[in-house]
């Protein structure tokens, strides 16, 4: 495979980076070892949820916030690629999901609040429409409807969850028998299955003598996979009633729904996509990559690009490889890492300590650039950018920023890339202009 830029990795920040890229004219390939935490996640885009460091109040304005963490710590991937970079992400993000079918509501001036399975009320910057109404839970009365045989979902708990933090919410256990008969293993399952009119009406009217009284109903996000946004409107009109859908445990039916979307805009940009392909070498000559080893079922394959973007996740994604011998390294392309800490301190004593847990500040250093560089700021590699997770200076976990640190950092790395890429004679053209 011959191209402009290869991405390696395919979660929200390669993604993303592959979406930029290509529409800004360069030939495209994504190769990844599997599938991103898209199918993990629970659908949003978490730009900055709590913020400063420690902080129990949701951040409400993430457009601030992010500056103000920015200019507090100028190593951090959103202080790397700049609020412009983010803010542009964010839009051609929303465009491409509402060009695909599945909208996403929210702005970068206001945080929601929307409803976990957990029954716990997370701050995050944009859902999907169908979860809209579930950030809207402190006013009127809110019905959470299980199904009778999904694992997973637990209504009882979310309602009582809301109930604790002032809601009005109670729960209904629906019994739909061609969903018993057909006994479905995972949501996905079930999401396909209520694309069938048969199945869709019998749910349907096994909700409707629970469902009087209450202003809104939430139900497990299994509300259609292809054909969401249909499955999803005729609920809601057939329940008089407006519908939201709560993320499951995963798979995650509106991750995948993200995922497959973003892969048909990329196909549509002529995008090729392959997944089951690990880089496990490289060929470099001087300060430049020439190409990647992948292994892929039966040997290793030479891949060569103009330019590489890395996208292959953190340390719960696989891009960065902590050992037992206290070595933090980059997975892929055995990239300069920088680890805050030595080995002893790379947990807090308590799981879930306000100061999190300093391991997942390991990553990758980059300059403006998104270039990778080692310990006195010296380019490790003229054609190589990083985005996503497997940047250092972030705390995803604790801030709340997976989705927004991808995005911005994908996309400021598709940017520097192509300008690189971009072939001389247009480049000329552009500035003759
Ligand atoms: C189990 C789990 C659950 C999560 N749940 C949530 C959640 O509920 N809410 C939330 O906000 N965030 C959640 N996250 C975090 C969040 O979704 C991502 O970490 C974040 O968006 C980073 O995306 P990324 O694109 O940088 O990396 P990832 O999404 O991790 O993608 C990495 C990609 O690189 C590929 N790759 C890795 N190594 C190689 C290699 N050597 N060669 C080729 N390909 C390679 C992988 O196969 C994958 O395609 C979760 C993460 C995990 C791991």
């Amino acid at each position: 495979m011959i191209c402009d830029i290869l991405v390696i990795g395919a979660g929200p920040a390669g993604l993303t980076a592959a979406l930029h890229a290509a529409s800004a004219g360069a030939k495209t390939a994504i190769l990844a070892k599997g599938i991103g935490t898209t199918h993990w996640a629970a659908g949003w885009v978490d730009i900055l949820g709590y913020w400063p460091p420690g902080s129990p109040q949701p951040v409400r304005d993430p457009r601030a916030a992010v500056g103000a963490l920015a200019s507090a710590l100028p190593g951090h991937p959103y202080a790397r690629a700049g609020l412009r970079a983010l803010d542009e992400a964010l839009l051609a993000f929303q465009r491409a999901a509402t060009a695909e079918g599945i909208p996403y509501a929210g702005s970068l001036d206001r945080n929601l609040l929307a409803t976990t399975p957990s029954g716990s009320r997370r701050p995050t910057c944009l859902v999907p429409h169908a979860m809209l109404e579930g950030t809207r839970v402190a006013a009127g009365r809110t019905l959470i409807v299980g199904i009778g045989g999904l694992r997973d979902f637990y209504g009882a708990y979310i309602a009582a969850n809301l109930r604790a933090q002032g809601c009005e919410a109670d729960r209904a256990i629906v019994e739909v028998p061609a969903i018993r008969a057909r006994n479905p293993q995972t949501t996905a399952t079930l999401a396909a299955m209520l694309e069938d009119r048969p199945v869709r009406d019998e749910l349907i009217r096994a909700v409707i003598p629970v469902a009087r009284g209450f202003d809104r109903i939430g139900f497990p996000a299994v509300l259609g996979m292809n054909r969401h946004r249909e499955v999803v409107d005729e609920v809601g009109k057939a329940l008089g009633s407006a519908v939201f859908e709560i993320p499951t445990l995963p798979p995650s039916v509106p991750g995948i729904r993200l995922f497959e979307a973003l892969r048909r805009r990329l196909a549509a940009l002529g995008v090729r996509v392959i997944i089951g392909s690990e880089v496990v070498q490289r060929f470099a000559e001087g300060n430049r990559l020439l190409g990647i080893g992948s292994e892929a079922a039966a040997r290793t394959q030479r891949q060569t690009a103009g330019a590489f973007i890395l996208a292959t996740g953190g340390i719960l994604g696989g891009g960065i490889v902590a050992g037992a011998d206290g070595a933090v390294r980059e997975a892929a392309l055995g990239l300069p890492v920088h680890a805050p800490v030595a080995r002893g301190a790379w947990f807090s004593p308590q799981a879930l300590a306000h100061q999190g847990h300093p391991i997942f500040q390991s990553g990758v250093l980059v300059n403006e650039r998104m270039q990778p560089v080692g310990p006195r700021g010296d380019v490790a590699f003229r054609n190589v950018y990083a985005a996503g997770a497997v940047l250092a200076g972030a705390d995803e976990w604790r801030e709340k920023s997976h989705e927004g640190v991808a995005l911005a950092t994908g996309y400021r790395a598709a940017q520097a890339a192509t300008e690189r890429t971009r072939p001389a004679a247009q480049a000329d053209a552009e500035a003759s202009r």
